[in-house]
């Protein structure tokens, strides 16, 4: 189904689990040579290793995209292995609810600096490649994932919500900045996906009314998000799916 990605060179950021880990699979399934970037060096090799394994070609690249110098050693490190890339998903991200009446500077702070400057260096870095590649002809894609959050409310998530809104506003800026030039802006919001995600929340009570949640409505895997990554990226160079909302089923 996405044979027109055999060949590309990807990052993935937040590969050492969940989505990210599911898109680099994916990729790397179809021929791409995927440059895994999160901070669990021991995951990312992991990953590599079975990627090798199933004859796909995948790179671990430990890097804190909360962190300017590390992503500019990945970039170097990517550059070696792999030369320039053409697709890029900005997927890293946390996710620590608390009402805001809690005072939890130190989580909005590693909110904000992961799932919006994060995402913001990670394009600084990549840039050139994926405008290279445009102007050379070829597909570039820029993946960013954020959340249904951006558009939803859910109390006590007013933070998570505002970095994925900023996420989804980039997305769209993005677009009117580099889609000119023929590279692909997709911003992708998954409604609940299982993953390692909600094992971070700092909060008792929040954690257990979301696995409440989650039980009931139940929830999309990483991999249905991986396949429609895939499937974004693999359309004819001139058809951007500019957003793509996904969400379980049963979720309201
Ligand atoms: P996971 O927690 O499984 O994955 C998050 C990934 O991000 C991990 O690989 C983690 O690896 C990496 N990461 C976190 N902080 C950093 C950092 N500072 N630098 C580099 N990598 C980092 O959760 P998901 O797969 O669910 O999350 C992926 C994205 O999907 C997130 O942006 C999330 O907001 C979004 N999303 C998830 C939904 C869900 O229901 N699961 C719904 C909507 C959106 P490491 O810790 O090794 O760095």
């Amino acid at each position: 189904t996405y044979d027109s990605l055999a060949g590309r060179t990807a990052v993935v950021t937040g590969a050492a689990s969940g989505i990210g880990e599911a898109v680099a699979r994916l990729l790397a399934a179809q021929g791409v040579r995927v440059a895994l970037l999160a901070r669990r060096a021991e995951r990312l090799e992991e990953l590599a290793q079975k990627i090798g394994a199933d004859g796909g070609s995948a790179l671990a690249v430990p890097a804190d995209v909360t962190a300017e110098a590390s992503v500019e050693a990945a970039v170097e490190l990517v550059h070696g292995a792999f030369g320039r890339v053409d697709l890029v998903v900005n997927n890293a991200g946390v996710m620590l609810p608390n009402p805001v009446d809690a005072g939890r500077v130190d989580e909005w702070q590693r909110m904000i600096d992961t799932n919006v400057t994060g995402a913001l260096r990670v394009v600084r870095a990549f840039r050139a490649d994926l405008l290279d590649a445009a102007a050379a002809g070829r597909p570039a894609d820029l993946v960013n994932v954020s959340s249904v959050a951006a558009h939803l409310m859910f109390p006590t998530y007013a933070v998570y919500g505002a970095t994925k809104a900023a996420l989804t506003y980039l997305s769209q800026a993005l677009r009117g900045e580099f889609g000119p030039r023929d590279v692909r802006v997709t911003n992708v919001e998954p409604g609940f996906t299982d993953t390692e995600l909600r094992g971070h929340i700092d909060n008792a009570e929040l954690s257990e009314a979301l696995e409440g949640l989650f039980g009931e409505v139940g929830s999309l895997a990483a991999e249905d998000i991986a396949d429609l990554v895939a499937y974004a990226t693999s359309r004819p160079r001139h058809v951007n799916l500019r957003q793509v909302v996904a969400l379980p089923t049963r979720q309201a």
